[in-house]
């Protein structure tokens, strides 16, 4: 008999090695907070002596899921603004609130907010941008959840840096340098979009990108406006722009990616360029939908997220993926586009390979760290299970998350989170929302 830390045993095991897969009666060995072996619960008791045994009869186990793209610290503007287009969001509510009231404080209990709400969801790995970066990484890393760290980049003075270049050298210095390695952040440079930086700002971006080895993440082609104001201001398309400034390749995360005509899907799958699907902040702020069928058909890597919940307004994984799934259906006329399987699949694999980390996470796969997710089937809204990938899809509730592990320490156990202080983190965003809706000019 092998030792193992934990053996983890459920009806139904999602592994998505490859995409789909559903074992039935399986068990997951962890040891050292990485998968050691998928094997049938059977020869799960003959082989292993688990220092703890997790059974979850009526549960099905799967890959942690991963956000792709969000703003967590903006949970404390959750409902701050809404039913507005994104430029009058933008200019009217967000930026004026953040210019009064970002800071380490803010990001650091906002992005514990947005934590607890997405541990509590099944989300084990989600990718930020936002100011204050070094904050955001600092959170994620005490409260055990994987994140990559997207440090934001624009030409215009935040709370958080004045300039391209003291945005770019700060976030070296705060972030990629001191997160190079660690087990649970990994980091990218996020310039927020094209129409905030200029062409000389994205040349050293490139250069300082290529010299950390960091990739890029930016919002792109998100509105019909932003596609027609950059063509009035410069001349191109924004994904143009970005390809003569040598930025279109592996290393890039579009995000967003709402207006994109076949030849940009043309040319993002074959430059390897991935995609953040958003599609209930799309929805909310009246974006359009992204051809999220055709880019992966056109074979392109496409990643599913939240954004920030100021335009969701949650960071609800399950709610993201079922979305994903009836938007295609919806925008192409045909019931059989984006399956089930599909949409779990970019909020899984396909989010690991997006945010390039598919090494270390993303599918229940012996050698990668153990992110891993229970969901309760066995509720009446869930019942009767003819196929768990569809329940998971179609019909399961963030309330069903029953545990959740991160690197093979479990963070949820039966609807419990551990090790954090929920109600001090939920009282410190209402002495936030009290302020913000005291001093904030409407
Ligand atoms: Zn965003």
């Amino acid at each position: 008999m092998a030792h193992c830390d934990t053996l983890i045993s459920a009806p139904w095991c999602i592994t998505m090695d490859p995409p789909g897969t559903v074992l039935e009666e399986h068990a997951v060995a962890i040891t050292d907070g990485r998968i050691e072996a998928v094997l049938p619960q059977a020869e799960a008791r003959d082989s292993f002596e688990p220092g703890q045994r997790v059974d979850r009869p009526g549960h099905v186990l799967l890959p942690g899921l991963i956000n792709a793209h969000t703003h967590a610290a903006m949970a404390l503007f959750r409902g701050f603004g809404d039913d507005l287009p994104l430029e009058a969001w933008l200019k009217t509510r967000i930026w004026p609130a953040e210019q009064q009231w970002a800071s380490a404080e803010f990001v650091r209990d906002g992005t514990a907010l947005a934590i607890v709400e997405m541990l509590r969801s099944g989300t084990t790995c989600f990718s930020d941008q936002y100011f204050f970066p070094e904050v955001v990484a600092r959170t994620a890393a005490d409260m055990q959840i994987r994140a990559v760290v997207a440090t934001p980049v624009v030409d215009f003075p935040t709370n958080w840096a004045a300039a391209a270049n003291e945005y770019l050298e700060k976030a070296a210095d705060l972030v990629h340098d001191p997160y190079a390695g660690h087990p649970l952040i990994s980091t990218a440079y996020a310039p927020h979009s094209t129409y905030s930086l200029s062409d000389e700002s994205f040349r050293t971006l490139r250069v300082m990108a290529d010299q950390l080895d960091v990739p890029v993440q930016i919002h792109l082609h998100e509105t019909a406006r932003e596609v027609r104001d950059a063509i009035a201001d410069t001349g191109m398309r924004p994904l143009e722009r970005l390809r003569e400034l040598g930025l279109v390749n592996r290393s890039l995360l579009a995000v967003h990616a709402v207006h994109v005509d076949t030849a940009e899907i043309e040319l993002m799958a074959e430059t390897g360029v991935a995609v953040a699907h958003c599609p209930r902040s799309n929805l909310k702020l009246a974006s359009g939908i992204a051809p999220a069928a055709a880019l992966r058909e056109g074979g392109v890597t496409v990643a599913v997220g939240t954004d920030g919940p100021a335009s969701n307004n949650v960071l609800d994984m399950l709610k993201e993926l079922e979305a994903a799934a009836l938007v295609a259906k919806v925008s192409t006329g045909d019931a059989a586009a984006l399956t089930a399987r599909d949409a779990l699949a970019m909020a899984t694999i396909d989010g690991a390979r997006a945010l390039g980390i598919a090494d270390r996470t993303g599918s229940i796969t012996p050698g990668k760290w153990a992110d891993l997710v229970t969901v309760d089937l066995a509720t009446p809204n869930s019942q009767p299970v003819y196929d768990p990938v569809s329940q998971i899809v179609y019909t399961a509730r963030a309330e069903q998350v029953a545990d959740v592990w991160t690197s093979g320490r479990l963070r949820l156990d039966r609807g419990q989170l551990l090790d954090v202080d929920a109600a001090s983190i939920v009282s410190r965003a209402n002495e936030w929302q009290q302020q913000i809706a005291a001093g904030t000019r409407t």
